[in-house]
């Protein structure tokens, strides 16, 4: 597996393998790798057709607000390269801030719309940041196919978006959300949390679940489901709720009643920590 820094050694590595015809697949991440990360690399090779796999690990600072955690951002380079290879990644770029953002980088890429609500709304900036490394990405690696997790399910639906408008000759793909034995969905963030919000972070899964389960009921009134997820995390006296909402799976619209499919997305502050899951509740 090449280790490559580089934007010229990125393109050096793909191109004469993209010119003999292999299918390019990209992962972009932050690090601190875990199985939902690497459950993408493993697809981006059998789902995904990729013949070439490579992955990015880069704690793109832009995506981050001045109160947020981008300096203690956990990290792990060698574990995470070991798992990379393990994974079955041909190369992983391992860009440092000055190769990505050099002096003078003047350009912000901003989707309208998507990233109004949700996550758009309580971390102002943060998609602006997220679409403009993945379309510098994009732009470095060549791909022809790159996956991301459903478990940012606005980020997915965001980037979608930026690659149609842009005309991007990348294909995005999502992949389901990889979550823990007990339910929680994994995330390098988990690592913050103490014994008791660990415990506590629980009523996330189990909170969609409620929800899940009076939609198998047939209830279709977002605010009946947003308050069935809601009861549950509640009983975690260390949840602070940022959102619970449901919204229209595809354009994030905001839904009344549901007569298509539509995501309940929630993300939870339990201390410094921020966590984010979804299910999608399909017709
Ligand atoms: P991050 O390193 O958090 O930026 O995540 C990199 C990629 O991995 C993104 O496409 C995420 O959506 C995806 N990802 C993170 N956690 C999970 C998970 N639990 N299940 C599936 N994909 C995930």
């Amino acid at each position: 597996m090449e280790v490559l820094t580089d934007i010229a050694a990125v393109r050096a590595f793909v191109g004469p393998r993209r010119r003999a015809g292999e299918r390019v697949g990209f992962v972009p991440t932050m690090g601190f790798l875990h199985d939902g990360h690497l459950s993408l690399m493993r697809a981006a090779r059998s789902e995904a057709g990729a013949g070439v796999v490579i992955a990015s690990i880069f704690v793109n600072p832009t995506q981050f607000g001045p109160n947020e955690d981008f300096t203690r951002y956990p990290r792990d380079e060698a574990g995470d390269l070991a798992k990379c290879r393990d994974a079955g990644c041909d190369a992983v770029f391992l860009p440092p801030v000055s190769v990505m953002y050099p002096e003078g980088h003047r350009t912000t890429i901003h989707v309208d719309a998507l990233t109004g609500p949700l996550c758009g709304a309580s971390r102002p900036g943060h998609f602006d940041g997220v679409c403009t490394v993945v379309a510098k990405l994009f732009g470095i690696v060549g791909c022809d196919v790159a996956l991301f997790g459903e478990k940012d399910y606005q980020q997915l639906a965001v980037l979608r978006q930026m690659t149609r408008d842009l005309d991007l000759p990348v294909e995005v793909v999502g992949h389901p959300i990889v979550r823990e034995p007990d339910g929680l969905a994994m995330s390098s963030r988990n690592v913050y949390l103490s014994a008791d919000e660990r415990a506590q972070a629980l009523t996330l899964s189990r909170g969609l679940a409620a929800a899940r389960a009076a939609w198998a009921t047939g209830e279709r009134h977002a605010r009946v489901l947003e308050a069935a997820a809601l009861a549950v995390v509640r009983t975690a006296p260390l949840a602070d709720v940022d959102y619970i909402e449901v919204r229209d799976a595809r354009d994030l619209g905001p839904v009344d009643t549901a007569a298509r499919d539509v995501v309940l997305a929630l993300a939870v502050r339990f201390g410094r920590t921020r966590l984010i899951d979804n299910t999608v509740l399909r017709v």
